[in-house]
């Protein structure tokens, strides 16, 4: 196996699930240490533990939720002070949120959507900066989605598709700013991954309009079987941490096993 993380710090937002906990062990067992940062779960203090006893101190588990300022710049300053410094941040953390038709969806639908997933990217980008910079050197991965690419679109999903679609221009405006700093800034946009996602979506019963499939439809990824697999974007995460891939900074990488070619 690679050791491509020794001694280097990473944080990695909504590490209890999904990518951000396969990104997580992937990075630990390559020497990283990684900053866990969920909401209060259970699953961030269980992988904590499990990755300590893979690593002797290698994980710090920290509550916090990317949306709320205050708390966000109290567990980077943690972080910090506990690895003593940062080299890598996964800016992941995100929720589906409201799913509806636009004149049904409430102002606080629309906010909650916009807060988490877009604020909680501005957020975790602005208090790790300035460590990033101390070091001189750092990279910066944030996840969109195929929803976040201009030519893709989801009924139902305007909430959801306009956060990802911001996180891609503000990705790009980040990677030209920091770019003197050599800090990369880069954003991958998945397709369907087999994750605990659909628990954060939030659905109008009364909302007949639209219809949102609950199984994954056969061959919608035509590379694959069926959704890709939380170590499918980790890998490609782990690659674009790396400095494998140095000279990559600003790139929209699309990770669907071409759903979105269809
Ligand atoms: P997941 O639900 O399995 O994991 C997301 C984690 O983020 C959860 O542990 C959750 O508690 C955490 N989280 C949510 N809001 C948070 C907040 N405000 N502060 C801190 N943590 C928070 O889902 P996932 O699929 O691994 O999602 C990771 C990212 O991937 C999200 O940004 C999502 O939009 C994106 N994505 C997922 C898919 C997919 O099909 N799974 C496709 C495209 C993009």
């Amino acid at each position: 196996k690679k050791q491509r993380f020794l001694g280097k710090t990473a944080i990695i937002t909504g590490a209890g699930s999904g990518i951000g906990r396969a990104t997580a062990i992937q990075m630990a067992k390559e020497g990283a240490n990684v900053a866990l940062f969920d909401l209060v779960n259970e699953r961030t203090s269980v992988l904590e533990q499990k990755l300590n006893k893979l690593r002797k101190d290698c994980a710090l588990a920290i509550d916090v939720d990317t949306s709320d300022a205050g708390r966000m710049e109290e567990a980077v300053r943690r972080t910090v002070e506990h690895f003593g410094g940062l080299d890598i941040v996964f800016a992941n953390a995100g929720i589906n949120g409201a799913v509806g038709p636009i004149e049904e969806l409430s102002l606080s639908d629309w906010e909650r959507t916009i807060t988490v997933n877009l604020t909680g990217t501005f957020l975790t980008l602005k208090y790790t900066i300035p460590h990033l910079k101390e070091k001189g050197k750092g990279s910066i991965i944030i996840t969109s989605s195929i929803n976040g690419n201009s030519r893709f679109a989801s009924f139902g999903w305007s909430p959801y598709s306009t956060t990802k679609a911001g996180q891609v221009a503000f990705a790009k405006m980040a990677a030209l700013e920091l770019a003197k700093f050599k800090i990369r800034v880069n954003v991958i946009c998945p397709g369907a991954i087999s994750t605990n996602i659909d628990e954060s979506t939030e659905f109008n019963e009364d909302v007949e309009s639209i219809v949102i499939p609950i199984e994954f439809p056969e061959g919608a990824q035509p590379l694959a079987d069926g959704p890709g697999k939380p170590d499918n974007v980790a890998d490609l995460v782990s690659f674009l941490a790396s400095d494998e891939s140095i000279h990559i900074t600003g790139a929209q990488i699309v990770i669907d096993g071409a759903e979105s070619l269809l």
